[in-house]
Formats: C-alpha cells, sequence, structure tokens
C-alpha cells in the first residue's frame, strides 16, 4: 500500500523526496501545483484532492502550516475523512494547537481512523538531511507501526505522550528558539555598537557557556544579513500564538514569551513577516540605529 503526503513546503518537500528516496511509494497532495509537479517529477504519484489520497493509502502525512489548514484537510470538503477506512493512520507533522490536534484525532477516531502529531525541529537543512527531532503524541502501538518511517525524515523520534503531547513538546521547543534568538540579537547589537566586530563575539563565545544550536545556526545569517527563510517569521508568530493560548488554558503565565511575540508583530507591521526568524535582530537594529555585521 502507498503512503500519502500532503503539503510540500519549504520542509514537506524534502521530507516527501526522503521517504522517495527509502522506497515508500507516495500519493502527494497540495494546492500548490507547482511543488506537486516537483515531487511527481521525484517519481511520486499524484491526486486531486485530500479525499483521493486517503482512498489509495493506509499511512497519510501531512506537513501544513497551522490548526486550521490540518482541519481543513483532514475535515473538510474532499478531505481525508471522506476517502478514510478503518485501521488507517493520519501522523500530522505541522506544528499546531495541541487542542486543535485532538480534536481532529476525535473526528477520525469515529471513523476508526488513528492519528499521531508528530510536529518536527530541525529546519529546512535537517529536514534535506533528514535528520530533524520529531516530537510525537499518540497511542505507543501506533508510534511503534510509523516509528521506521518517522526514522526516515528524523533522526531521533520520540514519543512525548498520547495525542496532543508532540506539539506541546513542539511549543516548549519554540519558546526557548524565539528567546534563544532575541538573546542573541540583543547582545550581538550591544556588542557591534559598543565596537566590537560582531563576528568577532559570536567566534570568542560560541564554544562557552552561552553556545548554542540556535547560535550557530542563526548568528552566521544575521552577520551576513541573510534573512532568506528558513522559518519565516509569521510561522513563528502562529507559534507563539498557540504557546500563549496554551499557556493561559493550562494557568502558566509566559512573560517572556508574550514580549517576543510583540517584538514579531512589530517587525510583521514594518513588512518582514516573510523573512527567517533570525530578522528578529532587525528589531533591536532599529531601536539602536546599528547594524550587526560582518565587518
Ligand atoms: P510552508 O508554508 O512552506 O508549506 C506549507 C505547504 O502547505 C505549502 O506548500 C502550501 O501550499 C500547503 N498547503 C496549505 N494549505 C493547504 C491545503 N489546504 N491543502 C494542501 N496543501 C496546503 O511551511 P513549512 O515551512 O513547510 O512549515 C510547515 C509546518 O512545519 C508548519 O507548521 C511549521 O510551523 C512547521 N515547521 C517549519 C519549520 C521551518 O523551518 N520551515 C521547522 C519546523 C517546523
Amino acid at each position: 500500500m502507498k503512503t500519502g503526503f500532503i503539503g510540500l513546503g519549504i520542509m514537506g518537500k524534502p521530507m516527501a523526496r526522503n521517504l522517495l528516496k527509502a522506497g515508500y511509494k507516495l500519493v502527494v497532495y497540495d494546492v500548490n501545483a507547482e511543488a506537486v509537479r516537483e515531487l511527481a517529477a521525484a517519481g511520486a504519484e499524484t491526486a486531486a484532492t485530500p479525499k483521493e489520497v486517503a482512498r489509495q493509502c493506509d499511512i497519510i502525512v501531512t506537513m501544513l502550516p497551522n490548526s486550521p489548514h490540518v482541519k481543513a484537510v483532514a475535515l473538510g470538503p474532499n478531505g481525508i475523512i471522506e476517502g478514510v477506512r478503518a485501521g488507517m493512520i493520519l501522523v500530522d507533522m505541522s506544528s499546531i494547537a495541541p487542542l486543535a490536534a485532538q480534536e481532529v484525532a476525535k473526528s477520525l477516531a469515529e471513523k476508526g481512523v488513528e492519528m499521531l502529531d508528530a510536529p518536527v525541529s530541525g529546519g529546512e537543512p535537517k529536514a534535506i538531511e533528514g535528520t530533524l527531532s520529531i516530537m510525537v503524541g499518540g497511542k505507543k502501538e501506533i508510534f511503534e507501526r510509523c516509528k521506521e518511517m518517522l526514522g526516515k525524515m528524523g533522526t531521533s523520534v520520540v514519543l512525548c505522550g498520547a495525542i496532543g503531547a508532540g506539539n506541546t513538546t513542539k511549543l516548549a521547543n519554540q519558546i526557548i528558539v524565539a528567546l534563544n534568538i532575541a538573546a542573541m540579537s540583543e547582545a550581538l547589537v550591544l556588542g557591534a555598537k559598543a565596537g566590537v566586530n560582531p563576528e568577532t563575539i559570536y567566534q570568542a563565545i560560541r564554544g562557552g557557556l552561552a553556545g548554542s544550536t540556535v547560535l550557530d545556526a542563526k548568528a552566521p545569517m544575521v552577520l551576513n544579513g541573510n534573512f532568506k527563510p528558513g522559518f519565516r517569521i509569521e510561522l513563528h508568530i502562529k507559534d507563539l500564538a498557540n504557546a500563549l493560548e496554551t499557556g493561559h488554558e493550562v494557568g502558566v503565565p509566559l512573560p517572556l514569551t508574550s514580549q517576543v511575540m510583540e517584538i514579531m508583530q512589530a517587525l510583521k507591521v514594518d513588512g518582514k513577516a516573510g523573512n527567517d526568524h533570525s530578522g528578529i535582530i532587525q528589531f533591536y537594529e532599529k531601536l539602536a540605529r546599528f547594524e550587526a555585521r560582518k565587518q
């Protein structure tokens, strides 16, 4: 039986390619016809709707922007739910609200369909390499059935708990990444305007306690003034909105997350929502009237 793959964007395209390389027979769909053509050229079959994907597959992977897209593709008109049979599995790898994952799972369960929420961390480079970190929520036996396939897209595949737990873990990840980029930005603009080459600051601190995966991924981009996404600010706004909503629901105030959210909102107003999230530094640079670039 074939595997479905819906959502062929920055992340979904390389993830689907890795499944093809590993020998999986894929049926793909995206509203973007060009993305579908690229995957067809790489050997995938195509379908006209999510319903048609579901008719031909046992397992379907989705990699879409946010909760409304996942709900529309899974449960909407011509959606997956219209083409399913009992025993099928939906593996949603999009980063969405944990509550939305639970809602979709509940509707699919009425048709005997199982679901995992399995958002990822690592960005486009790791999606291309097949070395993503995958955070999974769902039943253990369903996780075990999908683990091998997930292992073709990522090197770390961890079951975090019941359905929704993957996305809760991803929200924690996104808070840490956003705050790290903001801290890096604040520090590099200070250092640069105070007269030290920001490249030297980066090289001097990257091996110490302030060193991090975020610093190594984002400082080179910032120093070169390269804000090509990668991970767009608008998607990070979506994740922080989901984090704040979840925090408010369960009773956890998120003071630092809300500050970085407003920094990202300011960048959006400034027309920079499509920049990589390393573009957060532009907020600090505007305040300080000084750019932290390689000298
Ligand atoms: P993207 O916008 O590049 O891709 C989304 C794809 O979904 C697009 O090709 C779009 O055409 C398609 N799509 C939207 N609505 C659709 C519909 N109704 N039916 C079919 N296709 C539809 O986004 P991305 O960067 O690939 O991110 C996907 C998910 O992965 C997001 O939830 C994001 O937060 C998460 N994520 C992204 C990164 C990253 O670095 N880009 C890293 C980790 C996680």
